[in-house]
Parts: C-alpha cells; structure tokens; sequence
C-alpha cells in the first residue's frame, strides 16, 4: 500500500520559516552546505512531543557529553510518497533543541513507531521550547559549518517541510503555517490512527464495549456474545469455553445479572 508522509505533530505553530532571521544563514548564499530548517512550537505552551505519523529509524543522535545542541536524525522504514516527488523515497528528517532526558532514552537503530511520541521539545540551544526542523532526501554529507557560520545537516536535497509532508486533519490542527501551502493526504491512504483492534486495551477500549452493549442490540448469540462471555470468564477465573452454563450464569448473577 502506498505510504504517505503525513506532517508530525499534533498541533502546528511553525514560528520561523526556512527563509526568515537566523535561518536564512543556513543555506543563503551558500547553496552548498545548507538546510531549510523550520522551527515547530506545536501548543506554544507547555511540552509538546515529536509525534510521528510514518515509521522512522533513528540513524544518529547528538548533543549528549558534548556542546552540540540536542538533535536527532531520522528516516523513514518504508519509502514514502511525499509532495516534492511522484517516487516513493526515504524521508530524512532532523530535529534540535528537544528535551535531554528523553534524548537520553533514545537508541540508534531504535524504531520510532508512528503514534508514538517520543520525545518533547526542549530549550538546549533556545530560549523558548520549539524544534528546529528539516527534512530532506538523498545522500547525507554530514553536519557541516558553512560560511555564514550555521551548523547544517547536508543532504543530496533539503526539503520545505509543505514539500515534505501532507497534513492529516485528523492529526494535525494547523494555527500556524507561516505562509507554507500544505495539502491534504488523500483520504483513502489515511493511516490507521485511531483504529482499534483485537487485542487491544485501555479506557477507550472500554468505552467502546459499553457504547456496542447500548447499541448492538439482538437476540442472536453471535460471536460477539461469546467473546464477552470468554472475557467475562476469564475475569472469573472460569474455564473459558464462551458457553453459559450453570457457573458461569450463577457467576453473573453474583454480580447483577437478572434473566
Ligand atoms: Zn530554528
């Protein structure tokens, strides 16, 4: 299935555009060692997290023991469709400036699973919480100072980030896009955000049992009716053959079942 690469945080409050203060300096006029990098403050209040809507591995990680700022370079597990290009290609993104005890969790090679969010801005190297972002394509040259004197990841190609992602809707509130022009995914190539599953748990899991015992009504004994009798078995320590027999009816009645 094609694989969109779907913009990464939940909220976007992009304060600084590639081509605005002290980020003009990173790629103007010295095309050659440069990034296009934008800074992401998400919510603009409290910590927001890099949350992931693609797969990514991550390749490097910097700023630890030494005085480089906090960063980490990613890219994607799958080839992605992006807006720049009709060829699925591998998404490299980097980010700057995040929270040093969540940077201290992460591992080279590790995966970060899209819906995941692992890690928060941070303020090493700025003096309000954002990410300094970019994102690009093609062979990585290395984290190079160029004449201006801006440290900046060298890829092949670096990207805008409206040339490197769509928005989902769904995941992405959009407050500010500092004049970039995003797309929308296409719909039918949403990912599965939101979806829930067998094996699945939690609170909304929950919500969603009741919500079908209120609204799921029949006299049929389906295999939703036995899965509910397995898990209420189960719950009882009964043997879990999804059946009501005499235990396990006297076990619902125990707890407020009327015939
Ligand atoms: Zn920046």
């Amino acid at each position: 299935m094609k694989e969109y690469a779907i913009y990464p945080f939940e909220e976007m409050r992009i304060t600084q555009a590639h081509n605005e203060g002290n980020h003009l300096a990173h790629w103007y006029p010295f095309k050659d060692v440069a990034d296009k990098p934008w800074d992401e403050a998400c919510k603009d209040s409290g910590r927001s997290s890099f949350c992931p809507q693609n797969d990514y591995v991550i390749e490097e990680i910097l700023g630890l023991g030494n005085n480089i700022t906090n960063s980490v370079r990613i890219k994607t597990v799958n080839k992605v469709i992006i807006p720049y290009q009709d060829e699925p290609v591998y998404l490299e993104l980097t980010f700057t400036h995040m929270e040093e005890e969540d940077l201290r969790k992460l591992y080279v090679g590790q995966i970060l699973k899209k819906g995941s969010k692992p890690f928060r801005e941070g303020k090493d190297g700025a003096n309000a919480y954002h990410f300094h972002c970019t994102a690009n394509i093609g062979k990585y040259y290395g984290f190079k100072k160029n004449g201006n004197g801006k440290w900046c990841y060298v890829y092949e190609k670096s990207l805008l980030p409206d040339e490197a992602f769509y928005i989902d809707s769904n995941v992405t509130t959009i407050y500010n896009a500092r004049g970039y022009r995003f797309q929308e995914v296409p719909k039918q190539f949403l990912p599965a955000r939101g979806w829930f599953t067998k094996g699945d748990s939690g609170e909304n899991v929950d919500k969603i049992n009741n919500w079908l015992a209120e609204h799921v009504k029949g006299q049929f004994f389906g295999d939703y009716t036995e899965a509910c009798v397995k898990v209420f078995q189960k719950q009882n320590g009964l043997e879990e053959d999804g059946n009501i027999g005499p235990i396990t009816l006297s076990k619902m009645e125990e707890q407020g079942f009327k015939e």
